[in-house]
């Protein structure tokens, strides 16, 4: 019988050891770390996760701003609300809401961020130092991807895992992560060729496709690990909608290890991001 790694408990212990942090750090520094978050336009899947994050900070003692930007706003309005965050002391961290609204580029507001303040880890000098391994600030679903496969491996040296999905956000920082691990790392995206061959050789395989039920049982090899990133909305047999990951979770009985979705990557994503902010707070402090 496969374990399913609880992600909903162990983002409650990581929660837990931020409070601690936070608690440890302003008794020493009188500072409480502070995250900013912008959200432009009324996406409600944005508002949604907006909320989640602002109610995670409030639960381990984090200060936060929320910044509301109505959809037609100008790039450059955008941009200067976030120099006014980078100039800003007291804010530690800076999270813009993605998507962004149709017509603004997301890599030119995302570059803007200050690296120092970037708790999602997607500047370009963040994702430079995760590529030549030193630290920087990670991105936080790759991060809770990593810390869940740490709760059932010891040592990933000559691993082969098997990344399903190349994007910026989460499969191509998965990788890198797995490859600083010393696993031996096949990233897949949707023109790769026999997908299926490819992950019954995976001792770990992390899908992040946004495929419902993508990956098969007889796909999965025994005793591997299966980390599922994705979150889909399907339509329930009795009607309404239900969430599925990218894999078929009750076929995964023989694999070592499983994530299930929900309860799995997605409660890691927003600790990490708690976790990310209390890291800012304290480099910033040491930078000064
Ligand atoms: P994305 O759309 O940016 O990238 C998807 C990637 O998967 C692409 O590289 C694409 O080529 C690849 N792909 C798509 N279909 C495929 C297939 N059939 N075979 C092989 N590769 C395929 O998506 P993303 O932002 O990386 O997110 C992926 C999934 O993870 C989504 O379901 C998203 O909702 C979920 N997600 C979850 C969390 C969380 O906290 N749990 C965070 C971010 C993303």
């Amino acid at each position: 019988m496969a374990l399913r790694i609880d992600g909903t408990a162990m983002a409650g212990v990581l929660s837990q050891s931020v409070a601690e942090d936070v608690k440890t750090y302003l008794g020493q520094t009188g500072v409480r770390p502070t995250l900013a978050v912008v959200l432009m336009g009324d996406d409600p899947a944005s508002e949604v996760y907006v909320r989640r994050k602002l109610a995670a900070c409030v639960a381990v003692g984090i200060a936060s701003q929320q910044h509301r930007l109505p959809a037609e706003c100008l790039e450059p309005d955008l941009i200067a609300l976030i120099d006014a965050l980078n100039a800003d002391p007291s804010v530690h961290g800076i999270l813009v809401q993605l998507p962004l609204p149709a017509g603004l580029n997301a890599s030119v507001v995302l570059d803007r961020i200050d690296a120092a303040k970037d708790v999602d880890g997607f500047h370009p000098v963040n994702v430079g130092r995760l590529s030549v391994g030193t630290k920087g600030l990670v991105p936080c679903t790759p991060l809770g991807c990593m810390m869940l496969l740490d709760s059932v491996i010891d040592d990933y040296k000559g691993l082969h895992a098997v990344v399903i999905g190349k994007s910026n956000i989460v499969g191509k920082p998965v990788a890198l992560l797995l490859l600083e691990r010393e696993c031996t790392v096949v990233v897949t995206h949707i023109f790769t060729k026999s997908l299926a061959d490819l992950i019954r050789s995976a001792d770990i395989v992390v899908a992040a496709a946004g495929s419902p039920r993508l990956v098969r049982g007889d796909w999965i090899k025994p005793g591997a690990v299966v980390i599922d990133v994705g979150i889909n909305r399907v339509t329930a047999e009795g009607g309404g909608t239900r969430l599925v990951g990218d894999c078929a979770g009750d076929e995964l009985g023989h694999a070592h290890a499983y994530t299930p979705v929900p309860g799995g990557v997605g409660p890691m994503t927003v600790g990490c991001l708690m976790s990310n902010t209390m890291r800012a707070a304290r480099s910033q402090l040491r930078a000064l």
